[in-house]
C-alpha cells in the first residue's frame, strides 16, 4: 500500500468538504506535502515528528494516525457522512487511482531493477520557450546533460494548441535552425532531437497537415480537449494511432490527478492498433497526471505495444518527472529493449521515420 498516496488521497477529500475556505486550502497543502515527502510518513508519525513537516496539522496528524491504525479514518469517514457528500466523494476516488506518491517512485527505485535509471538515454516529451515551457533550447541542454542524459526530443506545441503558445510553421522552421546550431556545438556528446506535440482533434486526426509532419524527426499526438467527458472515445484515439507519421501517443488519457479521468476508451483496441503500427505509448511522468499508468501499461505490454517514458518537463525541475515514469514501467514489467529511451540515435530515428510506411 502507498501509505502516503493514501493520506493525500484523505486530505483531499477534507479539502473538498471544507470548499474554498482557509481551511479547505490548508488540507489541499497538506496533501500536496504527503504527495512530495521523499520517505513514508509511517516512521514518522511513530516517531511523532509527522507534525514538524511544513504544511501538516494537528489533524492531518490525527488523520495519518487512523489510517496507520486501521486502514482507514474515521475522523474523515464521519465528516463525508454529515456532509451527506458520499457519492461526490466516490467520484473523487476514482480520480487518484493508480498513481504513485514521491516516496514510492523512492522506494521502488531504490531497489535493482529494469528498466533502468542510469541507462536511461534521453526524454522525448518536454517543451522550451518556443512554446509553453519555461528554459531556452540551450539551457535545456546544461540540464539533460547535468542528469546524465545524451539526447532529447524537444516537443513544443503545435500551431492547432494556441493556447499553449503553439508554434507557427515560421517558428519552428527558426527552432530547427537553432537546433541544428546546437548539434553542431555539442557534436558527439548530445543529440536534439525535432519533435512536436500535436493535438489530436475530436475526429482522431492531428491539428497538422502531412507535409508539415514531415518537417519533424518525430511526432508525438495527444489529446487536449474531451477530457472530462463520459462517452467513449475509442475511435478518436484508434484514429489517432493509426495515422502516419505519428510515433508516440503522448499522456494517452490526459487524466489529471484529482481533476479530470480523462478519455475514456476501449484502450485495447487502441494498444492493438498501437502495437501493429509500433506506435510507443507514451508513461507520461508529470506527477499529476501519470499517464498511462503501471497497469494499464501492462495490458499494453500485453498487448505487443512499445513504449516511451518522458517527462513533459516545462521547466528544468520536472525533467526528474522521467523517475515517476521509469517507477510505473518497473511496476508494469515493461523490458527495457521495449522503450524507446534507451534505443540509439539511430535506431530511434529509422523507427521513427517508418512511421510513414507503416
Ligand atoms: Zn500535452
Amino acid at each position: 500500500m502507498d501509505v502516503n498516496l493514501e493520506l493525500a488521497g484523505l486530505l483531499n477529500d477534507m479539502a473538498f468538504l471544507a470548499g474554498e475556505s482557509q481551511r479547505g486550502w490548508g488540507y489541499k497543502r497538506a496533501a500536496k506535502a504527503v504527495l512530495r515527502l521523499d520517505r513514508h510518513i509511517t516512521p514518522l508519525v511513530e516517531a511523532n515528528t509527522f507534525k514538524s513537516v511544513p504544511g501538516i496539522g494537528p489533524t492531518t496528524d490525527r488523520i495519518a494516525r487512523e489510517l496507520l491504525q486501521d486502514g482507514t479514518s474515521t475522523l474523515v469517514e464521519k465528516a463525508v457522512r454529515e456532509a451527506a457528500k458520499e457519492e461526490e466523494i466516490a467520484k473523487l476516488h476514482a480520480l487518484r487511482q493508480h498513481f504513485l506518491s514521491h516516496a514510492a517512485v523512492r522506494d521502488i527505485l531504490s531497489r535493482r531493477g529494469s528498466p533502468s535509471r542510469t541507462k536511461y538515454r534521453g526524454d522525448f516529451q518536454m517543451h522550451s520557450i518556443w512554446s509553453d515551457g519555461a528554459e531556452p533550447l540551450e539551457s535545456i541542454v546544461d540540464a539533460c546533460l547535468a542528469r546524465g542524459h545524451v539526447c532529447s526530443g524537444i516537443t513544443d506545441h503545435s500551431y492547432g494548441l494556441a493556447v499553449a503558445g503553439g508554434m507557427t510553421m515560421a517558428q519552428v522552421a527558426q527552432q530547427h535552425a537553432a537546433i541544428d546550431a546546437l548539434n553542431a556545438q555539442y557534436k558527439g556528446r548530445f543529440r536534439l532531437f525535432k519533435g512536436i506535440e500535436a493535438n489530436i482533434r475530436q475526429d482522431g486526426t492531428v491539428d497538422m497537415e502531412p507535409h508539415e509532419l514531415r518537417q519533424f524527426e518525430f511526432v508525438v499526438a495527444s489529446p487536449h480537449s474531451l477530457l472530462r467527458k463520459s462517452v467513449d472515445q475509442t475511435e478518436r484515439m484508434a484514429g489517432a494511432v493509426s495515422q502516419r507519421g505519428v510515433c508516440i501517443l503522448g499522456h494517452p488519457q490526459g487524466r489529471r490527478y484529482n481533476v479530470r479521468p480523462g478519455v475514456r476508451a476501449n484502450w485495447d483496441q487502441v494498444f492493438a492498433i498501437a502495437a501493429r503500427r509500433q506506435v510507443a505509448i507514451e508513461l507520461d511522468g508529470s506527477w499529476d497526471r501519470q499517464d498511462v499508468h503501471y497497469a494499464l501499461a501492462a495490458r499494453a505490454l500485453e498487448l505487443g505495444c512499445i513504449f516511451a517514458l518522458d517527462s513533459d518537463a516545462h521547466a528544468h525541475p520536472e525533467l526528474d518527472f522521467i523517475d515517476i515514469a521509469i517507477a510505473h514501467a518497473r511496476l508494469a514489467g515493461i523490458p527495457q529493449q521495449r522503450i524507446i529511451n534507451y534505443w540509439s540515435n539511430d535506431r530511434f530515428l529509422e523507427w521513427a521515420a517508418r512511421s510513414w510506411d507503416r
